[in-house]
């Protein structure tokens, strides 16, 4: 198993709105060198994201850090992330999810469309000692056998809320999804589930890779905001 061992993470200095020291940590643990194409290592270390292949990237870390933080995950929460991309975020789900009797990642699942970007992230989840459950699909679907969902992560800009993610969030869940068109004005929404009802939170702007789903097609599949 690879080196896990907590140092401070590049960017430590440059977060004050990362105030939760768990999240923090979690950073200090997961190598994000591990997750970029080896020709891009060097840049690992820049808070930027970085081409992974299939047109796609890895996140810029602080926009992760601002989205894990809204979910405030604690030990044993069940989360769904949609776009697993390189896995990075994955890793850092695993972290925050872990409990002592369980591997890392046994309350994390993760849907990627890719099955080149899945197989390379299962690969290094693996070396590094995660073990989420991850399978190749398309996310706006869920994942309904591991329904209901204590937190959702979307990390790919949906023009709508796709309605089994809202189906599939728990009451008193949290999800935070990039909404808005490619390329458009995206907006960070955190969307919480109190007694059944949406309540609906803007981060600030960010700006995602599209979501891509035939569910869009159908607007009996999307969720009123
Ligand atoms: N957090 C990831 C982000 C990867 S980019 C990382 O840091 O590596 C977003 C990912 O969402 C891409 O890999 C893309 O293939 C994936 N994606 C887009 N639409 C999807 C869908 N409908 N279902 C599953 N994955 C999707």
């Amino acid at each position: 198993m690879a080196d896990r061992t907590p140092k401070p993470f590049p960017w430590a200095d440059q977060w004050p709105e990362i105030v939760d020291p768990r999240v923090r940590a979690a950073f200090a643990a997961v190598p994000r060198a591990a997750f970029v194409p080896e020709h891009l290592v060097r840049l690992a270390d820049q808070d930027a994201p970085l081409p992974i292949g299939e047109g796609q990237t890895i996140s810029q870390p602080f926009v992760i850090a601002l989205m894990v933080q809204a979910l405030e995950l604690k030990p044993g929460d069940k989360v769904l992330e949609i776009g697993a991309g390189s896995g990075y975020q994955t890793a850092i789900l695993c972290e925050l999810t872990a409990t002592e009797d369980e591997k890392p990642g046994a309350r994390v699942y993760a849907i990627e469309r890719f099955p080149s970007l899945a197989e390379r992230a299962a690969a290094r989840l693996a070396r590094l000692g995660y073990a989420p459950h991850l399978r190749v699909g398309d996310g706006a679907y869920g994942w309904p056998e591991a329904a209901p969902f204590d937190a959702i992560i979307v990390s790919a800009a949906a023009p709508h809320i796709p309605r089994p993610l809202w189906e599939q969030l728990a009451e008193g869940g949290r999800m935070v999804l990039p909404f808005g068109e490619f390329d458009d004005n995206q907006q960070l929404l955190l969307i919480r589930k109190i007694n059944g009802h949406m309540h609906v939170e803007r981060l600030g702007g960010v700006r995602f890779v599209p979501m891509v789903s035939p569910l869009f097609d159908d607007p009996e599949q999307w969720a009123e905001l």
